[in-house]
């Protein structure tokens, strides 16, 4: 039995096929286990309007209440779920929640515009036929207006089901959801095909954040995707913001949106609710 998952994740991708196949079993009864006993959680991210220095939402990012582990990040777990595609019942078990607790956020924290929330979608989910249907579904039992869900794609997503993703990617539209491209720059998505995908927002990767202040060759990247975006009637949010030196920057560069550990790392809802409540102006 492997000691942590990022262990067991390492060996899955090591060792013999047979190993892999023990080892990709145990962590999948795992997270079955986990599923059924509520062992996932939320934790929330804010993401912060440049503009008005307020936070205009919420990424919804999932982490796993191990018994014997700890809280285990999606890194170490995310890619065994796709694999195994308990990632799908995962993903609607997320999006319902994060709808339910931001519907919540609405009726206690009233603000114009209303706040978001922001939900990764997997490759699994983005190719399930009734995606539409569930989403449709969740909007209703949740009660949420469909502009405060925001669905983060990645570009490797999009690409990969490039023949169907510009056809999923309008009916979502039509159901008035937002779409992000995540992880922007990072993929291999060509540039020739992002003006035909109906996207509303590029969500640039931190790596090119973290390294903007300390490298030009970063900072140009940057001021290109914003560029980019603005010609493509898209908004921008730059993700892993650590430094004042970095949101300044994107100030000055006028990107709209902004995440990362200089405003917060991503907290649990009740640590979050304290957080909206005392209403921070960065
Ligand atoms: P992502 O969607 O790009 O999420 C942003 C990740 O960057 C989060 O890691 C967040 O904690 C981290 N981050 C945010 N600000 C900073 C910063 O200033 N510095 C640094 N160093 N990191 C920062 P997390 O929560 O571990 O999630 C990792 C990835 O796992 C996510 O990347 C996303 O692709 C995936 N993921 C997380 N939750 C879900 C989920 O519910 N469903 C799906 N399908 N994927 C998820
Ligand atoms: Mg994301
Ligand atoms: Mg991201
Ligand atoms: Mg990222």
């Amino acid at each position: 039995h492997a000691k942590g998952l990022g262990k067991a994740r390492h060996e899955v991708f090591d060792l013999s096929m047979h190993t892999r196949a023990v080892a990709l079993l145990q962590l999948e009864n795992d997270l079955r286990r986990a599923l059924d006993s509520q062992e996932f959680q939320l934790y929330y991210q804010p993401i912060v309007s440049l503009i008005s220095g307020k936070i205009s939402g919420f990424e919804a990012l999932l982490r796993w209440y191990h018994p014997q582990r700890g809280v285990v990040s999606p890194g170490e777990f995310i890619l065994v779920a796709e694999e195994t595609r308990l990632i799908i019942p995962m993903g609607w078990w997320m999006m319902r929640s994060a709808c339910r607790q931001i519907h919540e956020w609405h009726e206690t924290f009233p603000t114009n515009p209303p706040l978001t929330v922001s939900v990764n979608l997997s490759n699994q989910q983005f190719k399930q036929p009734d995606l539409i249907e569930r989403i449709r579904e969740i909007l209703q039992e949740t009660q949420l207006d469909p502009r405060s869900l925001k669905l983060e794609i990645t570009e490797g997503v999009i690409m990969e089901n490039a023949e169907s993703a510009v056809a999923i990617l309008a009916e979502l539209k039509k159901l008035e959801i937002q779409l992000y491209i995540d992880d922007f720059g990072t993929g291999y998505s060509s540039l020739s095909r992002l003006h035909t995908f109906p996207t509303d927002a590029l969500k640039i990767d931190r790596a090119f954040v973290s390294r903007m202040t300390e490298d030009e060759g970063n900072e140009a990247i940057v001021q290109t995707i914003l560029i980019l975006a603005s010609h493509l009637g898209m908004d921008v949010i730059a993700e892993g913001i650590e430094t004042s030196e970095q949101l300044n920057l994107l100030r000055a560069l006028q990107c709209e949106y902004g995440q990362g550990y200089f405003f917060s790392k991503p907290i649990d809802s009740m640590a979050a609710t304290l957080l909206i409540e005392s209403q921070p102006k960065w």
